[in-house]
């Protein structure tokens, strides 16, 4: 299949080791909403990425020793052609991860909203003096690109899981090698493309596809990798952790999450099912920060179960790339099985479907978009991300309680609660364990706020200017004899 792309040279399909593009035809990568195929792209083996790293290590030197103004340059160029190139692009990820085209363009500007950030944080990288213990000596801390950065990236942002990594670590002068999700190679072909065209030296920024578990290997055992940037699944995130302790490497992780969406009864009830929509059925349901679990307060629970599932009604399911669509397909008809299987066990376990509950007559990977009542945590839909268009109700009576339930899991990105009381506003934002709370809104990733999780959802921070932090080293120097 062709793409219509305004540039068709963006459309890459090797990878992009140490400035050129390589690698043979393999694995294929098809359009979820309709089946096709699009593409071809190489699947590298271990001796290959190997091979990429040590690129990645012999370019690390001089792009360090760059000024921070050129490297901050050359990332602005690469945030104006991402930008300049915002629609291919769009189309690009819409036709391989199947989110609607409204979303795509979205993900793509906040992608390149990373870049222009730490094009501007490139030149911020500051040391600092500390009173020395000594009257003749001084002490001084620099700070240190880390070295060359690995990072393994999920399916369902293409464009952005790679640049909230990769932005930060090239601004500081560090370089690195991307593995992109191989539902999901193009997009990040296409951005390193404009890389290329940006001015970023060969070596800098790598990609490269092929089978996770011998690549990831490598990432985590060749000893030039100092950082292992990886988003995706806690299980994943663990195995990456355990093998990277034989080089104590650092790991920033983005993991899991489960988040609790809660509605007290003093909440305006329409920005709350708004707010529950966005972070509900947003990329069909399928982000890290998706609402898992919806607890609303006894009292106005009828009433919003009535308002949502009034505003669900609305939503459009079909090919992303038509116009009007707010819902696109699963990723994978694995995808498909799991939402089926949280809905049988809370079915089964005596919650109420009010809408929704089967596969999509489209047929496909399509999914109704389905809200159930009458879910407890005794239920799977309480414990796992269902990472799908399923929206679980629980009633709850008392702010404790919630909160108790809301805490109840081993994961912990993001949270949601909407209310009008400022004092429970502070309340339930301090004692909910997660690393981002969003109070009266649904959506809350931005370039300007570090976005990560507690417990088993990570431990690091992507965005702001916290999220240079895992890419630089505090070296003490001690000056004496002064
Ligand atoms: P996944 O863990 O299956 O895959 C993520 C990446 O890891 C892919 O590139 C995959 O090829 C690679 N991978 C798989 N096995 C590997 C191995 N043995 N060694 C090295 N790499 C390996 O996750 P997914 O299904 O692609 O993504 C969905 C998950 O990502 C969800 O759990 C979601 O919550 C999470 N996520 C988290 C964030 C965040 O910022 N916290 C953001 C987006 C997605």
């Amino acid at each position: 299949m062709t793409l219509a792309l305004r540039d068709p040279s963006l459309l890459r399909t090797q990878c992009y080791v140490d400035g050129a593009f390589v690698g043979e035809p393999a694995d294929v990568v098809r359009n979820p909403a309709t089946g096709e195929e699009l593409a071809l792209f190489p699947a590298l083996d271990g001796a290959a990425a190997k091979a990429t790293v040590d690129a990645a290590a012999r370019a690390f030197k001089p792009w360090s020793r760059r000024l921070a103004k050129e490297r901050s340059a050359i990332l602005r160029n690469w945030f104006d052609l991402l930008i300049a190139n915002r629609e291919d692009l769009a189309l690009i990820l819409t036709s391989e991860q199947g989110k609607p085209l409204a979303e795509a363009l979205g993900e793509i500007d906040y992608a390149a909203s990373y870049v222009e950030f730490y094009a501007e944080e490139a030149k911020r990288i500051a040391g600092e003096t500390l009173p020395s213990h000594r009257a003749d000596g001084r002490i001084m801390v620099l700070r240190q690109p880390t070295g060359v950065v690995a990072a393994i990236t999920p399916w369902n942002f293409p464009a952005a899981m790679i640049t909230r990594k990769v932005a930060p670590a090239i601004a500081v002068g560090c370089t690195v090698v991307v593995k992109p999700a191989p539902e999901t190679p193009l997009t990040s072909l296409a951005m390193a493309e404009l890389a290329q065209r940006a001015g970023m030296p060969a070596g800098v920024l790598n990609v490269i596809t092929g089978p996770a578990a011998p690549i990831g290997e490598v990432f985590t055992s060749h000893p030039a990798i100092r950082v292992v940037g990886f988003t995706g699944s806690t299980a994943v995130g663990k195995l990456l952790m355990r093998q990277a302790a034989g080089t104590v490497k650092k790991v920033a992780l983005e993991l899991g999450g489960n988040a609790p969406f809660i509605v007290f009864d003093d909440a305006d009830l329409d920005a709350a099912v708004e707010g529950a929509i966005a972070a509900k059925f947003r990329n069909m349901g399928q982000t890290c920060v998706c609402a898992n679990r919806i607890y609303v307060q006894r009292g106005v629970a009828e009433a919003f179960v009535e308002k949502l599932a009034a505003a669900m009604g609305k939503l459009k399911v079909g090919n992303g790339l038509e116009a009007g669509i707010t819902q696109g397909p699963l990723i994978t008809g694995r995808a498909v099985e799991k939402v089926e299987a949280h809905i049988a066990d809370a079915l089964a376990k005596g919650a109420q479907l009010r809408l929704g509950g089967r596969r999509h007559a489209l047929g496909g990977t399509f999914f109704e978009p389905t809200l159930l009542t009458g879910v407890t945590q005794a239920m799977t839909v309480a414990r796992e991300e269902t990472f799908g268009p399923v929206a679980p109700v629980f009633v709850f009576d008392t702010e404790e309680e919630v909160v108790a339930m809301a805490n109840d899991t081993e994961f912990g990105l993001a949270g949601y609660f909407f209310s009008r009381d400022i004092g429970r506003i502070f309340r339930v934002a301090e004692d909910l364990e997660y690393g981002m709370v969003g109070i009266n809104s649904g959506l809350i990733s931005t370039e300007l706020a570090p976005f990560g999780g507690v417990k088993e959802s990570g431990n690091s921070r992507e965005g702001s200017h916290h999220g240079v932090e895992e890419f630089l080293e505090k070296k003490y120097l001690f000056v004496g004899g002064l």
